[in-house]
């Protein structure tokens, strides 16, 4: 079937300069795409220049046997003593790291440059002690403390390649990990906080090792942080596996010299989020990626780390959390909030109450939280003294124009430009964002590919579109920080990214996406989730924020069901904002027409459900997978990776009685 390409059917016309003040400080201005463009090897050696380096490499990029790519070949270096012992060294030990905030009031750490060293040594002392060698692979599941994250540059500073699992996943998924990597070693601890509660981690720990054992794999030790104090149970410790973290780290010594490892030695395995699917062990290495994270983070955030405060919202669990809370903003000696907790706990404000308390000046998130706050309304966020923030920025998903306007006025209070930065777990770094001193923001746009960074939208021959035309988005040159492999399968790696547009050489993101008049990025959805209605290719992107952009709505996801006359058709399920009450009786014909009037005929939905919840995965993207099967009226799909698997039967049964609602 000849199909059009993607369709652009939604229009926005609003943008917003960056501010005078900041255009005139930023710290990376316009001149540097110029540079990258001349000589991109250059560029990102220059950035490399970033780091303390052990010994100097001897090429940039080895891209001779494509898709396996190589960059500072011949250096050395350590991750975590760029991250820590140099700024200690340069003489900043007593600034502030991490401002680490507990869910429960008044718990809470401050965490000087100084301390962190102190800690990651004596971790790292702790883990050689253990058994642990440069090379092994070490879990971590663990909640959001202070721990965590010197567990994970005792890890870098040994060359031990850590795999973080998010602490909210079940024994199962943890399993599956630990044996797919082979995990020497699993940093944990008793339990965490959750919603006021206390809730266990190590028993998880217990079933996943016996999972494991079950598959032939035994993991040698488990190393247990106390943060909660809960009983762990007659049978809840093995004296020969588990080891207190007190007992072994604090004793260590807090000396420990960082050995320097070869610029491609393995940094972290991680595993995608899993909304398309059975997610995928994406391995990262240690120079390119800290090139990449560290450059980015200081140009997308203008960092001042003399003085800003800044805190990205995103679990450690994911990449966000290693790439934007960890590795970059460490590299960079920033000083950042770390909240353990939810952001409903113990009231809806929490947040906004952290930003004023700490003067939060940067502030990175999701816009599934956005849209959430958006549903409570601003009361609450109004009453709140959020004018320290100077910048905010989103990652995860498309932000809803309605949501960024929201983020922008309720949160930034009209001033804050607003960065939304397009990447994956694949490519480590941020790849394509607005620069705050240089770009404008458009909302829904993440604007155009950074510095050194060639990104494109192509058809279907890997041809790039023209302006105003929409297609496939691909990068076309290798960047530092990108995937080597697929932890144990470069079958699969060079299948999933590089079979696409094999002839091209180019990466294959998954992902659509439009060009706009201005050639600006606007990202589309999945590929996999692009609907064909008679011929037309739509995107669940533009029709949900369409749907978004109606006043009783605050979340939207859209899908693309199996139908006789059209191919396909278009099912959409809503959230209403809670002002909207039930929304009315005529709530689904309304919306069928305000799509009909935002974007045309062609994008009105056959059927629309108003539904409590989405099923999104723990890292809070809509799984639109799971609600195709319910438009489709098939079995719901594997839900391994779902935050919470009740909304799936809510949404069957609204299902079952709403069947009479397709018009
Ligand atoms: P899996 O690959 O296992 O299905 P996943 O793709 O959700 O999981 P991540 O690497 O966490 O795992 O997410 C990357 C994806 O998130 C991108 O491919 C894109 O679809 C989406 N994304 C991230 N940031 C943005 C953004 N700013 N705008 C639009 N989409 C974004
Ligand atoms: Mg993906």
């Amino acid at each position: 079937m000849s199909e059009e390409t993607l369709s652009n059917l939604s229009r926005e016309d609003r943008s917003f300069e960056p501010p005078a003040d900041l255009a005139a400080s930023a710290n990376v201005t316009a001149e540097a795409y110029d540079r990258a463009a001349a000589d991109r090897d250059g560029f990102w050696a220059e950035a490399a220049e970033r780091l303390d380096w052990s010994q100097k490499w001897d090429r940039v990029l080895d891209w001779d046997d494509p898709p396996f790519a190589k960059w500072f070949v011949g250096g050395k270096l350590n991750a975590a003593h760029n991250c820590v012992d140099r700024h200690v060294e340069a003489g900043n030990g007593d600034k502030v790291a991490i401002h680490w905030v507990g869910e429960p009031a008044d718990d809470k750490r401050t965490i000087t440059y100084s301390d962190l060293k102190d800690e990651v040594c004596r971790a790292a002392n702790a883990l050689l002690s253990l058994g642990v060698q440069a090379g092994d692979r070490v879990a971590i599941y663990m909640p959001m403390i202070p721990e965590t994250v010197v567990a994970m540059l005792a890890c870098a500073r040994i060359g031990a390649p850590h795999t973080v699992v998010f602490g909210g996943f079940s024994s199962d998924a943890l399993a599956s990990r630990l044996v797919d990597c082979e995990a020497k070693v699993v940093i944990t601890s008793d339990g965490g906080y959750r919603r006021g509660a206390a809730s266990g981690l190590k028993p998880a720990v217990d079933e996943a090792r016996a999972k494991a054992a079950g598959e032939g794999f035994d993991v040698e030790h488990v190393l247990v942080v106390r943060r909660t104090g809960q009983d762990l149970g007659e049978n809840g410790w093995d004296d020969g596996v588990d080891v207190w973290w007190h007992d072994v780290v604090d004793s260590a010594s807090a000396e420990h010299e960082a050995e320097a490892f070869d610029a491609e030695h393995p940094l972290y395995v991680m595993y995608t989020s899993g909304t398309t699917g059975k997610p995928k062990g994406i391995l990262h290495t240690t120079g390119g990626y800290l090139v990449g994270t560290s450059y980015t983070h200081n140009a997308v955030f203008d960092l001042k780390p003399e003085t800003d405060v800044y805190w990205c919202t995103a679990d450690v669990g994911w990449v966000t959390g290693h790439s934007y809370m960890v590795y970059g903003p460490l590299a960079n000696g920033a000083t950042q909030v770390m909240y353990e907790g939810t952001p409903d706990a113990p009231h809806k404000g929490r947040w906004w109450e952290i930003i004023q308390d700490y003067k939060v000046t940067i502030f990175y998130t999701a816009p599934t939280a956005i849209r959430t706050f958006m549903k409570q309304g601003r009361e609450i966020p109004d009453g709140f003294d959020l004018s320290s923030l100077r910048l905010l920025g989103s990652v995860g998903e498309s932000i809803n124009p309605e949501a960024y306007m929201w983020y922008r006025e309720v949160i930034g209070g009209d001033r804050c430009p607003i960065v939304d930065t397009w990447w994956q777990t694949e490519t480590g770094q941020i790849m394509i964002s607005p620069l705050p001193g240089v770009t404008a923001g458009k909302p829904g746009s993440a604007m155009t590919p950074m510095p050194g960074v060639e990104a494109d939208v192509v058809n279907d021959d890997g041809e790039s579109v023209p302006n105003g035309s929409g297609g496939y988005l691909v990068l076309k040159q290798p960047w530092p920080a990108m995937l080597r492999t697929l932890w144990g399968d470069d079958e699969r790696f060079k299948d999933t990214y590089w079979s696409r547009f094999k002839k091209q050489g180019f990466y294959f993101a998954g992902d659509g996406a439009k060009k706009d008049d201005d050639g600006d990025i606007w990202l589309l959805g999945r590929v996999d989730d692009v609907m064909n209605v008679s011929g037309h290719r739509l995107s669940t992107t533009e029709i949900e924020s369409a749907l978004v952009s109606h006043p009783k709505v605050a979340e939207a996801a859209v899908v693309g069901a199996a139908d006789e006359t059209t191919g396909q058709a278009v099912c959409a399920f809503v959230i209403l904002r809670d002002s909207a009450g039930d929304g009315g009786e005529d709530i689904v014909e309304e919306l069928r027409r305000h799509v009909q009037k935002e974007i045309g005929a062609i994008a009105k939905p056959r059927q629309i459900m108003v539904v409590p919840e989405l099923p999104k995965t723990r890292s809070g993207k809509i799984m639109r997978r799971l609600l195709k099967d319910i438009a489709e009226h098939r079995e719901v799909g594997d839900v391994t990776t779902l935050a919470d698997s009740t909304v799936m039967d809510l949404i069957s049964k609204k299902e079952g009685s709403a069947a009479g609602d397709e018009a």
